[in-house]
């Protein structure tokens, strides 16, 4: 390094005047939290504050999230938001097996994330009964600025998860629990 290149100290990595260095896992980790492709699982009214949430007002593309997917295989971000009767658990459970590792789950609202006020039967006492989930937004419904916060959550764990999470024992047995490998 020359003598004239001042190099600062900085969370991530090392900069200095027109240079940057960092690990390729942080660029990694950067790229995908600001990349998070939506899949939106709704069955009731929490769907609805998605709906806002996609809306110009709060505009999650401001996240790099503003393309919405229905198909498991193009989403890496799930989210469920609403009731879960137990006769859709498995239809959940198999969209979670068709998204491509890296995947990443947010419950939003009560009932995806405890059943809610539906405490009966027939419905789900939550989502983590049957998926692993990264992030809870609590609600009834959760306004469109806690799904929001509950995105940026998801995006810091996205930015920090080490790359070879995906392949740990902890993780294996993480998806063996669940009958998901
Ligand atoms: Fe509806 Fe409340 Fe359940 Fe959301 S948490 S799906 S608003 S009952």
């Amino acid at each position: 390094r020359p003598n004239n290149i001042k190099v600062v100290d900085a969370p991530d990595g090392y900069g200095g005047s027109g240079f940057f260095a960092t690990s390729f896992e942080k660029v990694i980790g950067l790229a995908r939290s600001n990349s998070l492709w939506p899949l939106p699982f709704a069955t009731s009214c929490c769907g609805i504050e998605f709906m806002a949430t996609m809306g110009a007002t709060y505009d999650l593309a401001r996240f790099g999230s503003e393309r919405p997917s229905f198909s498991p295989r193009q989403a890496d971000m799930l989210l469920v938001m609403g009731t879960i009767a137990k006769k859709m658990a498995p239809v959940l459970k198999q969209v979670y097996i068709q998204m491509a590792e890296p995947r990443w789950v947010i419950a939003v609202g009560a009932c995806a994330s405890s059943g809610g006020v539906f405490d009966t039967y027939s419905v789900l006492q939550g989502i983590d009964r049957i998926i692993p989930v990264d992030v809870y937004v609590p609600g009834c419904p959760p306004r469109p600025e806690q799904i929001l916060d509950g995105v940026m959550q998801l995006q810091e764990i996205v930015k920090n998860e080490p790359l070879r999470r995906r392949d740990s024992a902890e993780y294996t047995a993480l998806l063996e629990s669940y009958g998901i490998i």
